[in-house]
């Protein structure tokens, strides 16, 4: 999420919904602590037996909405932590924050589905304490919603929790603010909302404007009494019992599985591009899957990176100094376990590499080793023009501005509680899994195309953090000791050795109904086969698939061809080489050709599956179907658009894109 919570600190409460989502918003994942249960001082979250009730822990951690009195007046909490019946009793001068994101088709994420459902019930149950006319009569809220406008429902969730709170007397403060991942601009759209919203909070709270000091968030002290190589001290491991070596499931974001690549192959013929086929053994760890699941994959940062970013912070010399970092306040998480080191902390738990936000650029201006330094990083923090060509344009991570603005300097005055604050947790990558369940049990295939890319005015190729360190792991187990895939330069062998033999960190996730692309779909292909070639009937199974060329890029063209030979008349693949001949294929125009068997498919009860790029491909190959229909059936083409819609809701229509 490109929100930060800096700028916030200064509000009274913040509720957070969710602030983790995926690009594109296919799959709105809940803003979990993947170390939640791990860390010595997780005092964030109402944890089991902890209070449910906000009012109360509002009052025990002395937060008020007056910045002058206290060190920290917010709190951020994840809805599902409280309770909501006592929000008739919030006190009047606080604010509660709502940052929202809408899932799937127009449906709360999982954590805020109780507080979805509650303040919708017909009458909600509150404590009725509260002395107004209308329940919420004295509750004051900020809304701000994270959505996507390549969906139909576009940011309801703010929406319909907006028109909630609003009926039952709540007050709200600003406009309610929505943010859009479709269009790249929720950043942006954050800032934009926030100027407003902030004046307007002034003014309804009577509060001063005054020059934001910077309050650390985390205590980070350097323990030089510590070995790093003593039994405490993490080197990466995800959790306890990982440092204790006694790893045990069951595995999940905040544990996952380090699993053996049992087999791993380039694909794509093409010299200039990677596209790897990876087989990863889940047997022993007690994980299952279905065809069509997806598979998380943890990547560690690349070391060239971590380097250049402990050389440009001046940590360094530092980088395997122990430290421990805790939380200045109850409410403050610290994202990775402690005691660390450095070193530890950038490369597995700091997504270094990503984007940097504007914000963060304005906060840590403050720290430019000179003023002359620190009055351009403010210029570029406070325009957002000039910020979008020297930084986005040319695609900067944090290190390399840093770099590029103090000509190597190191920045040795930032604190490094900012940048754990600033620099968001690194992120697990989502991979549609290419096998069936069926046909391996055990084993799950990933199909990844390796990033790499070139924004014309970039003076870098920017390399995929996960996809590259999956190459280097390719590269290793094909017989390079030491691979270093663009001096990239990976630690593969993990802490403590403890990925050696070729290990990933993985775990499951799953989606509603079975997922989907060629990669889901080699899965299904795979599993259809195996079925008839055991003799049972399976139902018709049409792949299009699109790619650059035949001979470069055509994933799997050996496995169709078996797959053919099991499937007969029931598998029928049309193919779409985009850059073959003169004019551009796609699968948009093999659809269009074979209009009439889709429809006469579809007529059927065929289920209908979309997977790959969400930006184009899907959005056209949505509005595509919907003619289709219209023109086979010869209704019109708004009625057509009524049937896909009708489709989706009943699942026959399912998409898997990123
Ligand atoms: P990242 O390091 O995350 O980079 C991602 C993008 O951001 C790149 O295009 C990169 O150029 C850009 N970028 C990074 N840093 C900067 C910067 N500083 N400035 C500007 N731009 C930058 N992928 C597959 O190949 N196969 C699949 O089957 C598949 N299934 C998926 C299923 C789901 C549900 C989802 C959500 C995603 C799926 N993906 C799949 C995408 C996959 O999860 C990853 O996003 C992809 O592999 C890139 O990961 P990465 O770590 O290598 O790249």
């Amino acid at each position: 999420a490109q929100l930060d919570t800096l700028d916030l600190v200064v509000l009274a409460v913040l509720l957070l919904g969710t602030i983790a989502y995926f690009t594109k918003g296919t799959y709105w994942a809940v803003a979990k602590d993947p170390y939640g249960d791990s860390l010595a001082h997780t005092n964030g979250a109402a944890k089991k037996g902890k209070s449910r009730n906000i009012i109360e822990k509002l009052g025990r951690a002395g937060k008020t909405a007056w910045f002058s009195m206290a060190h920290r007046p917010t709190m951020v909490a994840d809805l599902e932590d409280y309770d909501y019946e006592n929000l008739d009793t919030f006190p009047s001068d606080k604010v509660a924050f709502f940052v929202l994101a809408t899932y799937g088709e127009g449906e709360p994420t999982d954590n805020a589905v109780d507080f979805y459902e509650f303040i919708h019930a017909e009458e909600p149950s509150f404590s009725g304490e509260g002395d107004g006319e209308k329940p919420l009569s004295n509750f004051k809220f900020v809304a701000f919603g994270l959505g996507n406008n390549t969906y139909e429902h576009y940011n309801s969730m703010v929406r319909n929790v907006n028109k909630a709170f609003e009926a039952l007397g709540a007050t709200r403060i600003g406009a309610a603010g929505e943010g859009d991942d479709g269009a790249g601009t929720m950043e942006e759209d954050f800032l934009a909302w926030k100027e407003p919203m902030w004046a307007a909070l002034a003014e309804s709270m009577g509060l001063e404007e005054r020059e934001a000091v910077y309050e650390p968030v985390f205590d980070v002290v350097e323990r030089p009494d510590m070995d790093p190589e003593e039994d405490q001290v993490y080197l990466g491991e995800p959790n306890k019992n990982h440092l204790e070596g006694t790893s045990k499931g069951p595995y999940n974001a905040n544990n996952p599985y380090i699993a053996p690549i049992a087999e791993s192959r380039e694909i794509f013929t093409a010299k200039d591009r990677n596209c790897l086929h990876m087989e990863i053994d889940l047997s022993g760890s007690n994980l299952s899957y279905t065809t069509g699941d997806h598979v998380a994959v943890w990547p560690t940062n690349a070391g060239k990176e971590v380097d250049r970013f402990l050389n440009i912070t001046g940590l360094a010399p530092k980088r395997h100094t122990v430290i421990s970092v805790k939380g200045l306040d109850p409410t403050a998480k610290v994202p990775f376990p402690s005691p660390t080191t450095y070193d530890a902390a950038v490369r597995y738990h700091m997504e270094i590499c990503a984007p940097v936000s504007r914000q963060f650029v304005s906060t840590i201006a403050q720290f430019a080793p000179n003023d002359e330094i620190k009055a351009e990083m403010t210029k570029i923090g406070n325009d957002k023009e000039y910020f979008h060509e020297t930084v986005i344009e040319r695609s900067l991570n944090i290190a390399q501005l840093l770099e590029i603005m103090s000509n190597g300097e190191p920045w040795s005055k930032v604190p490094f509680s900012l940048f754990i604050e600033g620099i968001h947790k690194i992120q697990p990558r989502y991979y549609s899994i290419s096998s069936s369940s069926l046909v391996q049990k055990d084993k799950v295939s990933v199909t990844a195309v390796v990033e790499s890319t070139h924004k014309p005015n970039a003076p870098h190729i920017v390399k995929g953090v996960t996809t590259n360190y999956l190459l280097a792991l390719k590269q290793k187990q094909h017989g390079d000791p030491d691979p270093d895939p663009h001096g990239l330069n990976y630690a593969l062998d993990g802490p403590r050795n403890k990925y050696d033999g070729i290990h990933v960190p993985v775990h499951p996730i799953i989606m509603v109904g079975p997922g989907t692309g060629v990669a889901p779909f080699r899965g299904f292909v795979q599993e259809r086969a195996a079925q008839a070639r055991a003799g049972e009937k399976v139902g018709k199974t049409v792949l299009f698939f699109g790619c650059r060329r035949r001979t470069e890029d055509f994933l799997y063209e050996k496995d169709w061809e078996q797959w053919k030979q099991d499937l007969g008349d029931s598998f029928e693949l049309h193919t779409a080489f985009s850059r073959e001949g003169p004019n551009k294929v796609y699968v948009q125009h093999k659809l269009q050709e074979n209009a009439k068997e889709i429809n006469e498919l579809l007529q059927q009860k065929a289920y209908f599956y979309v997977c790959g790029d969400a930006s184009n491909m899907a959005r056209e190959v949505n509005s595509l179907l919907a003619k289709i229909i219209a023109e086979q059936r010869g209704l019109p083409e708004s009625k057509g658009e009524d049937i896909v819609k009708a489709m989706r809701a009943a699942n026959q229509y399912q998409e898997d894109v990123w």
